[in-house]
């Protein structure tokens, strides 16, 4: 896992941006995983573990929970960066240069209310398709997004299914940011509410989301608790 720490991003959120406004401009393929603890438990899957560690990925810390663990091992990473702050500015960086968006994921009530706030509020993009997540045959569609060619390509389908479909086709494109957006699109669409600011000022937005939803408790637990003891001892590993 000390790896995973050793490539995280460790600029501040206007570097990533301005990084993210360059590659849209220059075509240069990249891959975005918005990364917490338990985006790192998948590392134990070889598959996952690659993805991490390959160069075209850009581990971006949006766990507050890595934050503090990178500091522990004495890594210096600038802030967290929320996965949905990303989406934001990467849809403004669309609409600036009038490029082209797949959305990939999630339910088709929420992409078709996503399909209306692009078309209201970032009415440049030209949405050149988009796919609820429950189809079953999700490698067609990769297929079918490689042609469109689009600029950028939202996938909202979990962690680690987002981040394994995306790795599994990124090859096969010749441009595009690739991103997985998890519960993006539901809180973009209004579906969900996000944190108050409060909350996400304090770092506590997953707090806000354990108790608007008790039935992500287990996951969190689980993966945290382990978590912290596999710091701690990498900790004493490094002393
Ligand atoms: N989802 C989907 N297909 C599936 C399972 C999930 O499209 O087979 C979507 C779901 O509707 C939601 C997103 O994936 O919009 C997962 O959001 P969540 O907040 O659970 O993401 P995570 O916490 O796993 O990053």
């Amino acid at each position: 896992m000390y790896e995973y720490f050793k490539k995280m991003y460790k600029e501040d959120s206007k570097k990533l941006f301005s990084l993210l406004e360059d590659n849209l401009k220059t075509n240069k393929k990249t891959f975005i995983v918005t990364a917490n603890p338990e985006t790192f438990s998948h590392g134990k899957d070889e598959e996952f573990n690659k993805l991490l560690l390959d160069d075209i990925t850009t581990i971006i810390p949006d766990g507050i929970g890595l934050v503090k663990a990178a500091k522990m091992l004495d890594i210096n990473v600038k802030e967290r960066i929320p996965g949905i702050d990303i989406s934001v500015k990467l849809l403004e960086f669309l609409n600036k240069y009038s490029k082209k968006l797949y959305i990939f994921g999630s339910k088709q009530e929420v992409i078709d209310q996503m399909k209306v706030i692009i078309q209201t509020k970032y009415p440049n993009i030209d949405l050149v398709g988009m796919t609820n997540g429950y189809v079953k045959d999700k490698d067609l569609v990769m297929k079918q997004i490689k042609k469109l060619n689009p600029d950028v390509v939202m996938v909202a389908l979990g962690v680690p299914a987002q981040e394994k479909l995306i790795y599994k086709h990124i090859m096969e494109f010749d441009k595009g940011i690739f991103i997985g957006v998890g519960g993006s699109f539901d809180v973009l669409s209004g579906s969900k509410k996000r944190a108050p600011k409060l909350f996400i000022k304090l770092n506590l937005e997953w707090l806000y989301r354990i108790c608007r939803e008790p039935s992500r408790f287990k996951r969190f637990y689980k993966n945290n608790i382990k978590f912290i003891f596999k710091i701690k001892k990498l900790k004493k590993q490094n002393k």
